[in-house]
């Protein structure tokens, strides 16, 4: 054991870190999961597959290349607080941690192709009741692993749409669309775009902001989330 060893002992010892699933305190070598919950943890491995149930969920809505989701967002399950917490809990590192899990696991796969990376924007007004945007930290953990720039100046949501969570999903799409807008347009022309959502449920969202950067001249656009909810 060498003196920052030592150290991280002796500062968990009083200050002990819980994993942000089961909360049961972690071992030194564990970081926001613990070892249990990272092998249990429902992973979609959409990334291995082109033609995955998230990229069907676009056909013919929108011309989205590659989809993919960390984990299934399942009813009753264990990890759905992960999200709760980074969306509701103003856990913003563990969105960043959640990033960095997602870019380890879509790393080396065909989102290597990507140039830079969007996260969906919020409107202004509901970033400052938050305090943060949830995509955005998700984006800051993708960008650090995949080592690709993440720009956050391009897409901007100028409407502030209610709450989703009582429309159908033809209300819905019809609530997002044209919530969005590309401006500094000529950053991206030519660009293979990674747009980074937390919970993808309709893919309404995705579809509106995939639709506003696909109007830029030879703009590709992929996907990718924390989690899928799988309903
Ligand atoms: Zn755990």
């Amino acid at each position: 054991m060498n003196l920052s060893d030592y150290f991280i002992h002796f500062f968990r010892l009083f200050f002990p870190k819980y994993c942000e699933a089961c909360n049961v305190p972690l071992l030194k070598n564990e970081k926001t999961l613990c070892a249990n919950c990272l092998y249990e943890i429902p992973k979609t491995k959409f990334h291995e597959q082109e033609d995955n149930v998230l990229n069907r969920m676009f056909y013919g809505i929108s011309n989205i290349k590659y989809s993919s989701a960390f984990f299934y967002f399942k009813k009753g399950s264990k990890f759905r607080i992960l999200i709760h917490k980074l969306k509701y809990a103003g856990n913003q590192e563990l969105g960043i941690e959640l990033g960095r899990m997602t870019g380890r696991e879509i790393i080396g796969s065909f989102y290597d192709e990507i140039d830079v990376i969007i996260p969906v924007p919020l409107h202004p007004a509901k970033k400052r009741i938050r305090g943060y945007n949830q995509s955005e930290m998700i984006g800051i953990g993708l960008s650090e692993i995949l080592e690709k720039e993440m720009r956050t100046d391009i897409l901007i949501r100028h409407i502030y749409t209610e709450t989703q969570t009582k429309k159908t999903p033809e209300e819905r799409r019809k609530n997002v669309n044209s919530a969005f807008k590309v401006i500094k347009a000529e950053l991206i022309t030519g660009k293979h775009i990674l747009l980074v959502d937390d919970v993808v449920t309709t893919g309404s969202t995705l579809v509106a902001c995939a639709d506003e950067l696909l109007k830029i001249k030879g703009v590709t656009v992929s996907v990718v989330a924390v989690a899928f909810a799988d309903i």
